[in-house]
C-alpha cells in the first residue's frame, strides 16, 4: 500500500541537515512543495538544491525557531511562496553535552529549553491558525526516546523532549475535532551530525550507541523520514496524539 497526501505543502524546521534534510527530501519525492527552514542558511539552501536537482519544488526561509517574530514571518513566507500549509515537521533541536544533573548549568538549561520546547511551541502556535483556516492539516514534532524515559547525563535534553510530547498530546486533543492531527516521532540514536558530535570522538561511545538498540545498529535518517511521512499521510487519519518510537527496539527492553 502506498501513502497518499491530500495536502500540497510541507514545512520542515531544522531542514539544513540530518533528519530534517532527509524528511524534506522525502516530502519532495512524494510530490509536495517544501519550505525548508533553519538557522543555517548554507545548509538550508543546499537542501533546496538537492530537492530541485531531483525535480522537486522547494524554497529556503531562514528562521530561528526561538524568536516569535521570525516564526511568524516563516509562516507568512510559507503562504507567500506556496499559498498554503498542510504539513509541518517541527524538528529543529539541539543537544548539549551534559554531565549528571547536579553538574548542569543554567545557560545549558535555558539554551536547550529555548530551542527544543519554546521553538516547537512557537511553531505550533503560528501553524495552527493556518491549518484551522484551511480545515485540515498534520503536525509532527521531533521528540526522542529521551522523551519517553530516562536519559542519564542528558537530563535537560530528556526533560525538553518529554515537554515536546506534552505539547504534542495536548494540541492533538485540543484540535482533534478540527481535522488537525498532531503526533511526535521519537528517534533513538540516528546517524547525523548531532550523533557524530556526541559519540564519534570516542569509539567506545559509538559501540555503546549501537549496542543500545536490539537491532544492533544505530538508525538512518531515512528511517525517521519514513515515519514522519506515514504520520502526515492520509493513511494515518486515525492517528493523533501519538509519540512514535523509531528506535530499533531500544525502548522495548
Ligand atoms: P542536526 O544537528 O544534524 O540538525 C539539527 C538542525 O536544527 C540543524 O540544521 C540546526 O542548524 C537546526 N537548528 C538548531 N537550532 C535551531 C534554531 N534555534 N532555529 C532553527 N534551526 C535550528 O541534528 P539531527 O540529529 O538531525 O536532529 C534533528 C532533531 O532530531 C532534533 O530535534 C534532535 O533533538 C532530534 N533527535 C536526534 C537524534 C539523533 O540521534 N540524531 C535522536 C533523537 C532525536
Amino acid at each position: 500500500m502506498g501513502l497518499s497526501y491530500s495536502g500540497e505543502v510541507a514545512l520542515v524546521t531544522g531542514g539544513a541537515a540530518g533528519i530534517g534534510r532527509a524528511t524534506a527530501l522525502a516530502f519532495a519525492e512524494a510530490g509536495l512543495k517544501v519550505v525548508v527552514s533553519d538557522l543555517d542558511s548554507a545548509g538550508g539552501e543546499a537542501t533546496v538544491g538537492l530537492i530541485q536537482a531531483a525535480g522537486g519544488e522547494a524554497v529556503f526561509v531562514p528562521c530561528d525557531v526561538t524568536r516569535d517574530a521570525e516564526v511568524q514571518a516563516l509562516m507568512q513566507q510559507t503562504i507567500a511562496a506556496f499559498g498554503r500549509l498542510d504539513y509541518a515537521f517541527n524538528n529543529a533541536g539541539i543537544e548539549i553535552e551534559q554531565g549528571k544533573l547536579a553538574d548542569g548549568n543554567e545557560s545549558e538549561f535555558d539554551a536547550i529549553m529555548n530551542v527544543n520546547v519554546k521553538g516547537v511551541w512557537l511553531c505550533m502556535k503560528h501553524q495552527l491558525p493556518l491549518l484551522l483556516a484551511q480545515g485540515a492539516g498534520a503536525i509532527v514534532n521531533t521528540a526522542s526516546v529521551a522523551g519517553l524515559g530516562a536519559a542519564p547525563k542528558m537530563s535537560i535534553y530528556s526533560a525538553s523532549k518529554h515537554a515536546v510530547i506534552g505539547l504534542t498530546k495536548s494540541a492533538a486533543v485540543e484540535y482533534a475535532k478540527k481535522k488537525i492531527r498532531v503526533n511526535a516521532v521519537c528517534p533513538a540514536v540516528i546517524d547525523t551530525d548531532m550523533f557524530r558530535r556526541a559519540y564519534e570522538a570516542d569509539p567506545r561511545k559509538a559501540e555503546f550507541a549501537a549496542a543500545m538498540h536490539p537491532v544492533g545498529r544505530i538508525g538512518r535518517v531515512e528511517e525517521i523520514a519514513a515515519a514522519v511521512m506515514y504520520l502526515c499521510s492520509d493513511e494515518a487519519a486515525f492517528t493523533t496524539g501519538h509519540a512514535l518510537a523509531v528506535d530499533g527496539g531500544a525502548t522495548a527492553i
